[in-house]
C-alpha cells in the first residue's frame, strides 16, 4: 500500500479548509455542500472542503465587479501592480514546499515532479511583475488631425478556470497576466484540486491586494456555467477538456465575452531519420508520459521512420517498461498513479479500444497489479498504430503512447497535422536546420527542436480545436486588455504618460 504523509489540518489553515476567499476576507460558505479529496495513491478520503453554492458565485462576481468598477487596481500604474505581484511570487515562494505537497496529495503527482514544476507559479508572477512594469499601457500615434491616443485597458471581471491536473502553474499562468493588466478575478477552483488555489489567495492576502481583486471558490461544473453566464463577467480564461471549451465559447458568444481557450491535445513528436537514438530517446521519453501522460503537451503520438521502427520500438518500450511505477511521495518513483477513479477508467477504456482495433501492445496493457488500492496504470506503449485508430485520434490523458510509422518527412508532416487537435510537438534530429523547417509546418501553437521547453516570454496556446488566444509572454497579458483609441486635435495637451 502507498503511504500517504500529508496531513492536511496540521499543514493547512482552517481557512483554506473551510472557507472561500472573497472582498478581501475568508468567509463562511453559503451553504453545506462538501466534497472529499480523494488521494489518487491509496483511493482514501484524506480531506472535506466546502464546496461553492450559485449565492456564493454570486458573491465573489459581485466582490470583483466591484473591485473593478470603483476599487483602486484597475487604475493603478503597471508599476504599483507590478509592486504587488513581486510580493506574490515571495509569498509563494515561501509556500513552495506546502504547494508541491498538495499537488501530490491531490492528484497524485509524483513529488520529484510537483517540485520541479511548482516554481512556474513565481517565474509567471515574476516575469508578469516586469512586464507590468515597462509596458506600453498608453501609447501615442500622429494622425491627420493631430494625436490618437492608445489606452491598453484592462478587459473588466475575469473568470479563471482551470483544470484539475496542473492547477497551480496554470493557474499562475492566466492570474499573473490578469492581474498585472488590471483586472479583477474570480477564480473557480476545481472540486477534485481545490487547495492550491486557496493557498494561492492566502498569497494574495499576505502581498496585500486590494479586497476583491482576487477571488476563489471552489465549485463544480455546474456552478462553473453559472459563473461563464453571468454578465457582469466580462471575460472567460479557461484551461481543460475540448468538450467544456466549446461549452464555455457558446456560453460566452451570448454576450460575446471575451474567451481565451487553452484545451486538450494529441502532440505528435517526429523523429527523423538522421536522430541518433540515445540522445533522443533521453529527451523524448520524459515528455511522452508526463505525470502518468496527464499533462496537455504530453507527446503522446511518435512519429518514426518505417526504416528505424524496428529499433525504437525497443529502445522505447525497453525505457517504458522499465519506469518504476509507485508511491507518488517516493523520490525515485517515476510514474505515480492516474488521478481520479474516472481517469483510471478512461484509460483502461481507451487502452482495451487500441488492442481492439489492432494496434500492438509492447509493455504495460493494464492496471497495475501491485497497487490494489490507488489509481495505478502500467505506462503502455503501442505500436502499429495507424492515424485512423481511436488511441491515434483522441486525449487519453493516460500513461499511453502510439508509435506510428512513416515513409517520408512529407508523411510524417502530414501525419502529425492529422488531428483536430494542434497544441504541442517535437522534432527529433541531428540537423536542427532540418528540424526548424520540419517544425514550422507542423500546425500546433508550439513546437521544440530536441526536447520540450516552455518559457515564460513565450506564448502558448492551440490552433484548431486546443483553443484560442495565447497565454504566456506580451501575447498572454494582451488577452487581458481591451484598447481604446482616443482621438486629439493637433495642439491639445497629452493624456497621462505612464
Ligand atoms: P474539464 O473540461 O472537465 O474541466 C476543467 C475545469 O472546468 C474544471 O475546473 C471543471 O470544474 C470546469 N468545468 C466543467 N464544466 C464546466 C462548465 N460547463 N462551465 C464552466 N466550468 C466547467 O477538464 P479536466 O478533465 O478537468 O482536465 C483535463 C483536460 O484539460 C484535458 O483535455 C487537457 O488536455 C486539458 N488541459 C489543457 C491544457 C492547455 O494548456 N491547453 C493544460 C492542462 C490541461
Amino acid at each position: 500500500m502507498s503511504t500517504f504523509p500529508f496531513d492536511p489540518k496540521s499543514e493547512l489553515s482552517g481557512n483554506v479548509l473551510s472557507g472561500f476567499y472573497i472582498d478581501g476576507q475568508w468567509v463562511q460558505p453559503c451553504s453545506n455542500a462538501s466534497v472529499s479529496l480523494i488521494a489518487p495513491s491509496t483511493g482514501q478520503a484524506f480531506a472535506s472542503v466546502p464546496l461553492a453554492d450559485t449565492a456564493d458565485v454570486d458573491k465573489a462576481v459581485d466582490a470583483a465587479r466591484r473591485a473593478f468598477d470603483t476599487g483602486p487596481w484597475p487604475s493603478m500604474s503597471g508599476t504599483e501592480r507590478a509592486a504587488c505581484l513581486q510580493r506574490m511570487s515571495a509569498a509563494l515562494v515561501s509556500r513552495m514546499t506546502l504547494l508541491s505537497r498538495i499537488w501530490t496529495a491531490e492528484v497524485g503527482a509524483p513529488l520529484w515532479f510537483a517540485n520541479m514544476f511548482v516554481p512556474t507559479a513565481r517565474a509567471m508572477f515574476d516575469y508578469y511583475a516586469e512586464l507590468a512594469s515597462t509596458f506600453g499601457f498608453e501609447e501615442s500615434r500622429s494622425t491627420r488631425g493631430g494625436e490618437a491616443m492608445i489606452i491598453r485597458h484592462p478587459v473588466g471581471v475575469t473568470a479563471l478556470i482551470a483544470p484539475w491536473n496542473a492547477q497551480l502553474p496554470i493557474l499562475s499562468y492566466k492570474l499573473s497576466a490578469a492581474l498585472a493588466a488590471g483586472c479583477t478575478v474570480v477564480v473557480k477552483a476545481p472540486p477534485e484540486a481545490p487547495l492550491d488555489a486557496l493557498v494561492v489567495a492566502e498569497c494574495a492576502h499576505e502581498a496585500g491586494l486590494p479586497p476583491g481583486v482576487l477571488n476563489v471558490i471552489t465549485a463544480d461544473a455546474e456552478r462553473g456555467a453559472h459563473l461563464v453566464a453571468k454578465r457582469e463577467v466580462d471575460k472567460v480564461s479557461f484551461t481543460g477538456s475540448t468538450a467544456t471549451g466549446k461549452l464555455i465559447a457558446k456560453t460566452c458568444s451570448d454576450r460575446l465575452a471575451r474567451v481565451t481557450l487553452e484545451l486538450g491535445g494529441k502532440s505528435a513528436a517526429i523523429v527523423l531519420d538522421d536522430a541518433e537514438l540515445n540522445p533522443t530517446l533521453a529527451a523524448l521519453a520524459p515528455v511522452t508520459m508526463p505525470f502518468s501522460g496527464q499533462i496537455c503537451f504530453a507527446q503522446t503520438r511518435i512519429l518514426v521512420p518505417r526504416s528505424r521502427e524496428k529499433e525504437f520500438i525497443e529502445a522505447y518500450s525497453a525505457i517504458i517498461g522499465g519506469l518504476k511505477v509507485g508511491d507518488p511521495w517516493d523520490m525515485t518513483t517515476q510514474i505515480g498513479p492516474v488521478a481520479s477513479r474516472r481517469q483510471l477508467d478512461r484509460v483502461i477504456r481507451y487502452i482495451e479500444a487500441g488492442s481492439n482495433e489492432g494496434a500492438r501492445i509492447t509493455t504495460g496493457g493494464g492496471r497495475s497489479s501491485k497497487y490494489d488500492q490507488g489509481f495505478f496504470v502500467e505506462p503502455t506503449v503501442f505500436a502499429g498504430v495507424t492515424s485512423e485508430m481511436t488511441i491515434a485520434r483522441e486525449e487519453i490523458f493516460g500513461p499511453v503512447v502510439s508509435i506510428i510509422a512513416y515513409d517520408d518527412v512529407d508523411q510524417a508532416v502530414a501525419l502529425a497535422n492529422d488531428t483536430d487537435f494542434g497544441l504541442s510537438g517535437t522534432v527529433f534530429t541531428s540537423d536542427v536546420e532540418r528540424g526548424y523547417s520540419t517544425a514550422r509546418r507542423i500546425r500546433t501553437g508550439n513546437v521544440s527542436v530536441n526536447g520540450l521547453e516552455m518559457a515564460p516570454n513565450v506564448p502558448f496556446g492551440g490552433f484548431k480545436q486546443s483553443g484560442i488566444g495565447r497565454e504566456g509572454g506580451p501575447e498572454g497579458l494582451s488577452a487581458f486588455l481591451e484598447d481604446q483609441a482616443i482621438y486629439l486635435p493637433a495642439g491639445s495637451p497629452r493624456v497621462r504618460q505612464e
